[in-house]
């Protein structure tokens, strides 16, 4: 089993590979499509070799390419059942703060949103068929990814967790750095793009209780420190904040 990391200093997205066979962990951006010949070729596999499309969320810089791929090769895409309403229309849930706001005030947000805009972000692609998952889940894709619920950040966000890999993927539950502020982490997401900052920070005991000593974010590089501390320094940046 191995776990390759592609994308931009933006955006991540990953391959999660067992036996040969891959699954997709959210998907980057649609104008990342090109992306993905190179990245399964540096792990020695090809197109034929990917068999599913997993998604921690489906914000518009995670479901990415999934509909592109799907539409090429029917690859099936998967997202807990709160996402699917999101997956299906691009349309986002209401967050806790303005995001008009956190372009005005912050580079960082000036330059995260450009890149998702510039990368088809601004008409995101609705999902035809995606199959719903549950909290606790085993997924049946290779890498056979664990959900974990960890709502917050959007209201059915996950993160997948890899035992055989002592590994889990983040999605935007806890991030390398703050989207707006370009805060270094491991930290919450904002509030800016986050549907209810409380229960975000509720979902960080389930993260904390994960034996996992890589994190896997949707941002940043990867945390190798394990779980409980990645989680301890978020809830202490996020008490020097509030
Ligand atoms: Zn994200």
């Amino acid at each position: 089993m191995s776990i390759h990391r592609a994308g931009t200093e933006i955006v991540n997205w990953y391959l999660l590979e067992e036996g040969g066979k891959v699954t997709i962990v959210d998907a980057g951006l649609p104008a990342y499509r090109p992306q993905l010949g190179g990245a399964l070729r540096a792990i020695g596999r090809t197109l034929e070799d990917v068999e599913a499309i997993v998604l921690t969320h489906a914000h518009i810089d995670h479901v990415g390419f999934s509909q592109l791929l799907q539409d090429e090769r029917g690859t099936p895409v998967y997202a807990h059942e709160a996402e699917l309403p999101q997956a299906q229309t691009g349309k986002a849930p209401r967050t806790e703060g303005s995001w008009v706001s956190a372009v005005l005030h912050y580079s960082t947000a000036r330059k995260v949103v450009f890149h998702i805009v510039r990368n088809g972000g601004a008409r995101p692609p609705k999902v035809v068929r995606v199959g719903a998952f549950a909290d606790g889940d085993e997924l049946d894709v290779p890498g056979r990814p664990r959900v974990v619920a960890t709502p917050g950040h959007s209201p059915g966000h996950c993160a997948l967790h890899v035992p055989g890999e002592g590994a889990a993927f983040m999605g935007d539950a806890l991030c390398g750095w703050q989207t707006v502020t370009g805060e270094p982490g491991p930290i919450l997401p904002p509030r800016e793009f986050s549907n209810s900052m409380t229960r975000a920070r509720e979902s960080l005991a389930r993260i904390e209780a994960l034996d996992a000593q890589t994190l896997y974010f949707g941002h940043g590089d990867p945390w190798t420190a394990g779980a409980p501390a990645a989680v301890a320094e978020a809830r202490a940046r996020d008490a020097r904040a509030t």
